[in-house]
């Protein structure tokens, strides 16, 4: 049996003239919490809905535990939805929306009603079974879905940004709890979302989409410490993204340009004269009180200053052009001054990430 529970090969949709998905590929290992994370339009429902059954690629493959789907329709394959909108029997009880799947596949009442009473505990609803679910919250009904579409056991549980429709805190509060039931059942979730923060927090894997393609597919900490191209790091909230030019490379390290200044960087595959950009977290941004201090790469002047409790925020504009952004820790001795000042600004070179354009 394959080591992946869905695989997609170079799975193409169009809808007319759009190309929706675009050639993407991808392998889902056992039992991972994968996001497609991406701008609305990207393809991520798309790509979801393949794998359910609900469109057929026009061209490429999807397999499910190796075994290729074709135009195998939703209900013959191995995976379970779970819509923003939970869809819920609105007539039936919590308990009865639970054990549809099982009654539909001719399950025995012992067992159903053993697996109902799991399921209920499971996502933590334990004597909700006889409610209706309109006597329940928003975040209730959405655990009641993911009980209904999980009790089957699916190989695949799709979800379709299932937490779209709560306010902030609940929300908060289920993708941990989302995160725990994954962890509990060891089902492979793909999960469908635009928010990074949300697919920080829940996945074992990202996939960033971006018009209809897989921009990068890797850990959260991948995605997020080493965006790949200029696309993901600024999707993925980067505070300074800077235009750069490769001026010497050796395959292995190179040299580039950015602001008038020229900095060694690590960097496979780079060539000379390819323009990238250099990505910098704010707290790698080093601000020296003296302009001329040796270590300076560029001068600027202080132009906010943001006391944030354990560090101060600084909006640094370079001379050569481009702003950066630096966060300081409070008691740190040197790199601290008022707007208006002078500065001398350094990165340190290990510390940056350089991206395609
Ligand atoms: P969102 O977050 O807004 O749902 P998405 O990333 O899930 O966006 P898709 O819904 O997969 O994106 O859509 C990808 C592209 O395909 C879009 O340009 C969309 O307008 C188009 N599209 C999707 N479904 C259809 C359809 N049934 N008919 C025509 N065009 C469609």
């Amino acid at each position: 049996m394959s080591e992946f529970d869905v695989e997609l090969r170079e799975v193409t949709k169009h809808f007319g003239d759009v190309v929706a998905v675009d050639r993407v590929s991808l392998a889902v290992e056992r039992g991972t919490f994968l996001t497609l994370l991406g701008p609305s339009g990207c393809g991520k429902t798309t790509t979801l809905r393949m794998i359910g059954g609900f469109e057929y690629p026009d061209s490429g493959e999807i397999y499910i535990r190796g075994v290729p789907m074709g135009r195998t329709p939703p209900y013959r394959r191995d995976t379970s939805m779970v819509f923003q909108n939970y869809a819920l029997f609105p007539h039936m009880s919590v308990a009865e929306n639970i054990a549809y799947g099982l009654r539909e596949r001719k399950v025995d009442k012992a067992t159903i009603e053993r697996r109902v009473e799991e399921m209920l505990r499971l996502v933590e609803l334990e004597g909700f079974g006889k409610r209706r679910p309109r006597q329940l919250s928003g975040g209730q009904q959405q655990r009641v879905a993911l009980a209904r579409s999980l009790v089957i056991e699916p190989t695949v549980l799709l979800l379709d940004e299932p937490l779209g429709a709560l306010d902030l805190k609940l929300r908060k509060q289920m993708q941990l709890e989302l995160k725990r039931i994954q962890e509990r059942v060891g089902i492979t979730f793909i999960y469908v979302t635009h928010d990074q923060d949300e697919a920080l927090t829940m996945s074992d894997r990202i996939a960033v989409m971006n018009r209809g393609r897989v921009e990068q597919y890797g850990s959260a900490e991948e995605i997020f410490e080493r965006p790949r191209t200029r696309f993901v790091a600024d999707f993925m909230g980067a505070e300074n993204i800077l235009d750069a030019e490769v001026v010497q490379a050796d395959g292995r390290s190179a040299l580039v340009r950015v602001a008038g200044a020229q900095l060694p960087v690590r960097g496979d595959g780079l060539q000379a004269g390819q323009r990238v950009a250099l990505v910098a977290r704010p707290y790698r941004v080093k601000l020296l009180e003296d302009p001329a201090h040796q270590d300076a790469l560029w001068q600027a002047t202080v132009q906010e200053r943001v006391y944030k409790g354990s560090s101060v925020a600084y909006l640094l504009q370079l001379a050569t052009g481009p702003q950066l952004r630096a966060e300081v820790l409070v008691g740190a001795g040197d790199g601290h001054a008022e707007p208006g000042r002078q500065v001398g600004v350094a990165i340190d070179p290990t510390h940056v990430v350089i991206v395609r354009e």
